[in-house]
């Protein structure tokens, strides 16, 4: 039980194939209390389900571009929980027509979109929540190998990913004031509703399969377990990092072939 006696809050559950879904479940099997949110009506009864199964006891609403949500979140934190040990940001978002097609065309709409609620809401989250998280907390945020790669559709994403790895390394310097940590866990490409978005993603999903030393896809559970350790005493030490979980997708310098 490695996170016994810890609460935290874990932001972009949407259902349960969502990967913060996989960290909320690894984290409270290993004992932890965890509190949710919701982005708007429609995904509520998705929330809800996921927080029935496990436990949880209380759902708030948060749209990061809603500035009075975040902070009656800090509030609500504030008055049912105390303080909390720790932090998931597991949103992200582009317009659909960014993310497939060419990186060239890119609006400006779209990239300002993209880095606003991919980007700018881990800074903004992690100063609003910080007076509610203990002294020696973890937070963790996701990225993706198109931050440093050509991934193809990838596109306004992999800048906007790009700009989250630097932001975290940035969050770790202030935040280690406190003891607190602040990491990225860059995981695979995984069937979720966010990557439905991303075009060709079943070509993506075939390509890494093969491609990879695993030979096989991650899954929330092997990004859950990592996002736990992050989050627990196990990685004391260790902040502003890009962890991976790919299966080594990116070691690969060529293609595999198997005959
Ligand atoms: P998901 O669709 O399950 O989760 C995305 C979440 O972002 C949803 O819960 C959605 O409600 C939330 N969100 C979007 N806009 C928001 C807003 N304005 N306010 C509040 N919440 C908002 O998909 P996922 O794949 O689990 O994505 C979670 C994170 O993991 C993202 O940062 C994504 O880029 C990253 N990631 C995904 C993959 C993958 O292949 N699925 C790989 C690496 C990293």
């Amino acid at each position: 039980m490695i996170m016994q006696g810890k609460k935290g809050l874990i932001v972009g559950v949407a259902n349960n194939r969502s990967i913060a879904y996989g960290i909320a479940k690894e984290c409270v099997n290993e004992g932890a209390d965890v509190i949710l949110t919701y982005q708007n009506d429609k995904l509520k009864p998705r929330v809800e389900k996921v927080a029935k199964e496990l436990e949880v006891k209380n759902i708030y609403p948060l749209d990061v571009s809603k500035p009075q949500e975040l902070k009656a979140l800090k509030e609500s934190i504030e008055k049912d929980y105390g303080k909390i040990d720790f932090l998931v940001h597991s949103i992200a978002f582009a317009p659909r027509e960014a993310l497939d097609g060419e990186f060239i065309n890119t609006s400006k709409d779209a990239f300002n979109i993209a880095m606003e609620i991919s980007v700018y809401s881990l800074i903004d989250l992690v100063r609003t929540i910080e007076p509610v998280l203990n002294d020696g907390a973890s937070v963790v945020t996701l990225t993706y190998l198109g931050s440093s790669r050509y991934i193809p559709h990838y596109n306004v994403m992999g800048v906007a990913k790009a700009a989250l790895e630097a932001s975290v390394r940035y969050l770790a310097v202030d935040l280690g004031k406190r003891g607190i940590r602040i990491n990225a866990l860059s995981a695979g490409p995984i069937k979720t509703l966010a990557a439905s978005g991303i075009g060709d993603f079943n070509e993506i999903l075939k390509y890494n399969e093969k491609n990879s030393p695993l030979r096989k896809n991650v899954t929330i559970s092997d990004v859950g377990k990592s996002g736990m350790y992050l989050l627990s005493e196990l990685s004391s030490g260790v902040t502003g990092e890009i962890h991976y979980i790919d299966s080594g997708y990116n070691i690969m310098g060529m293609p595999l072939y198997e005959k």
